[in-house]
This record gives structure tokens, sequence and C-alpha cells, in this order.
């Protein structure tokens, strides 16, 4: 599982694949990851 944010609202959502659609914003917006289940940092 990844922590997915918005850049709208910054609504911090759980989820294995980038949500399409803000539950927040009621619209599409372009998530932006913010974190990885293992937080593993390479390269
Ligand atoms: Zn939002």
């Amino acid at each position: 599982m990844a922590l997915w944010q918005c850049p709208q609202c910054g609504l911090e959502q759980e989820a294995r694949c980038k949500p399409k659609k803000c539950p927040a914003c009621d619209e599409q917006v372009t998530f932006e990851k913010k974190q990885e289940e293992n937080g593993k940092k390479s390269k």
C-alpha cells in the first residue's frame, strides 16, 4: 500500500493504485505519492 496525497486539499489516502478522484474535492485530481509501504529509498 502506498500513501497518496491530494495536491488540492491535502487529503491523504491509502491505496495500492493512484486514486483517480479525490472524495473531498469530489473531482479528478492527480494524487501525489507520499510514502511507500517499505519506505525504501533506493536510487
Ligand atoms: Zn482533494
